[in-house]
């Protein structure tokens, strides 16, 4: 018997956790049914290796961006060579980007002044990729952490005939979901599902339809029950999809079928 395909769609294979055994990390991901893997750029450099790595790995495809919380690292104006990194064959996306409210300066000893400069700057950065995206006829990886799930959705909004957001790791209300799904986006989940703590994700998950969503480990961070607090990894995704396939109430070949479908159809330089 052929076991279920999954893809991880959100995966850090360029950080350091993945230096030693990278060749390993990827075999194990094949032999537990885990068939592409999209390495997710948080800043230039980090991008240039996730499509570095995708020209080395056929399983491995690159999204490239600038995440929220480095976004105050940013040069004033990343277009041009976010430009060069997306006309890649195999960059699927854009980001991780969007805007991370959860470590704002003034949490840390900085002034409220130096908040509004980091929120600017996030949303200048975040602005910047979509509008590339548009350009480049790819869809945004979005990273939303802290209470600014408004405004991402303010931002994003205006361009939603252009360009379509996965908000990853999902951990928003049905509400929330709701609202993703009406500005045609889609919300990704990751190992949380599987936490004793995660019921408000499978609360999420429950008011996703099955079409709506797709898998992804956010590794080397949130690694699925029974590894959880280890290091995490692409070949998680299948304990990932058991506990989503219960919550779902469908068989694994159905979710996999289906979560296929949605990651070539959202992502689609990651087919055939
Ligand atoms: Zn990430």
């Amino acid at each position: 018997m052929s076991q279920p395909v999954f893809f991880d769609t959100h995966a850090h294979l360029d950080y350091p956790e993945f230096q030693a055994d990278f060749t390993e990390v990827l075999r194990r991901a094949q032999a537990a049914g885990i068939a592409k893997i999209i390495s997710i750029g948080t800043d230039l450099d980090s991008s240039s290796r996730a499509v570095a790595f995708s020209e080395k790995h056929s399983m491995v495809y690159a999204a490239v961006g600038w995440h929220p919380a480095n976004a105050h690292e940013a040069p004033a104006d990343i277009r041009a060579e976010l430009r060069k990194l997306a006309r890649h064959p195999k960059t699927v996306a854009i980001g991780e980007t969007g805007l991370d409210y959860y470590r704002l300066p003034s949490t840390q000893g900085g002034s409220t002044d130096a908040d509004e400069e980091y929120e600017l700057k996030q949303a200048e950065i975040f602005q910047q990729q979509l509008e590339v995206a548009a350009e480049a006829g790819l869809n945004c990886v979005i990273h939303q952490r802290g209470d600014c799930f408004a405004e991402t959705v303010a931002l994003l909004k205006p361009m939603a005939d252009k360009v379509r957001g996965v908000f990853h790791c999902f951990a928003g209300t049905p509400g929330a979901v709701q609202e993703v799904l009406a500005m045609n986006s889609l919300v990704s989940f990751t190992g949380i599902v599987t936490f004793k703590n995660g019921q408000n994700v499978r609360d999420a998950l429950a008011a996703t339809p099955l079409d709506k969503f797709m898998l992804e480990t956010d590794c080397p961070y949130l690694a699925p029950v029974p590894y959880r607090g280890k290091r995490c990894e692409p070949a998680y995704v299948k304990e990932i999809s058991e506990v989503v396939a219960t919550v779902k109430g469908c068989t694994l070949e159905e979710l996999s079928a289906v979560t296929c479908r949605t990651a070539l159809e959202f992502f689609p330089k990651l087919g055939p």
